[in-house]
């Protein structure tokens, strides 16, 4: 990125573009160089568009080298930017939170199903979601259903501060209840949800190992589920049934390949309902009713 010609937004989007892709630093070289650009010219991506033959001045350039460079270095962009995309809206995210991923809105799509057809859309049900990080889904399905409240747990202080002030852009704050606890640990004995809700860790210990230039950025707490990646979902499904009314729901995000051996597990008080698939296809998302 030097040389006397003029860099204009264009030519440094596809600059950059390409300056990814030979680095293989990146799944997705022109969406990370838009996106990143954008940011650092204070524009949204369609106003670096309608921005493409604007030249740079050399403020603007340095500050843009200093993001690519934390990019190239593997940093996710959602932690350079400070926010991710998700179900349509942004939400703030920082190192001490999971990234959400376009898998989990599988679990937002889920939850709206099965409570659809059970007639609770304009119910007041109340809707607890175990290891709330970002917020991203709870916040997205309080949106959706402005009766129901949400209950977020997370065992990190600091992951219920994000979501809170995510809850806070969102206006929702208010319709929740901000519990730290280590899942059900400590929350009020005989409480009773309609609905629970979880993307658990749920990655093995060697999986995060092989990924972990990827990975390592997010909370590991955020990822590995024990040994064999399962810990997390088979201690939340073991005690789901007694914080549940009846008829009640639990519904989890699980890893590829995991719904199998899951099918074949009992849970005390549920039964296995409906599997939801992802946009690729994998079985993604297991709901559970009451018996
Ligand atoms: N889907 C995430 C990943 O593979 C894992 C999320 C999780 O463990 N809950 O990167």
């Amino acid at each position: 990125m030097s040389g006397g010609v003029a860099w204009t937004v264009g030519r440094l989007v596809q600059w950059t573009e390409r300056w990814f892709a030979e680095r293989g630093c990146s799944d997705s070289p022109r969406l990370d160089a838009e996106l990143l650009l954008a940011y650092a010219l204070g524009y949204d991506r369609l106003g670096l568009y309608l921005n493409f033959r604007q030249p740079l001045v050399a403020g603007e350039l340095s500050r843009f080298k200093t993001l690519i460079r934390r990019r190239a270095a593997g940093e996710p962009v959602a932690y350079i930017l400070g926010c991710k995309e998700f179900y349509g809206r942004r939400f703030a995210v920082n190192r001490q939170v999971l990234i959400p991923r376009p898998d989990s809105e599988t679990l937002v799509e889920a939850v709206l199903t099965v409570t659809g057809r059970q007639g609770w859309d304009r119910q007041p049900v109340e809707l607890c979601e175990l290891g709330v990080g970002s917020g991203a889904l709870l916040i997205s399905l309080l949106l959706s259903r402005p009766g129901w409240r949400g209950w977020a747990v997370d065992i990190s202080p600091a992951a219920l501060a994000v979501a809170r002030g995510n809850a806070c852009n969102h206006r929702v704050e208010e319709r929740i209840s901000w519990w730290q606890s280590d899942w059900f640990g400590s929350l009020p004995e005989g409480q009773r949800f309609h609905c629970l809700i979880s993307n658990p860790p749920y990655l093995s210990g060697r999986e995060w190992e092989a990924d972990r230039s990827r990975l390592g950025w997010e909370p590991r707490l955020a990822l590995v589920g024990g040994d064999d990646g399962l810990e997390a979902i088979l201690k939340i499904g073991e005690a789901a049934g007694q914080w549940l009314h009846s008829p009640g729901w639990l519904l989890m995000e699980v890893g590829a390949g995991q719904s199998q051996r899951l099918k074949a597990v009992d849970f005390p008080g549920l039964t296995l309902d409906s599997v939801f698939r992802d946009i690729n296809q994998i079985e993604r998302v297991l709901a559970w009713r009451t018996n």
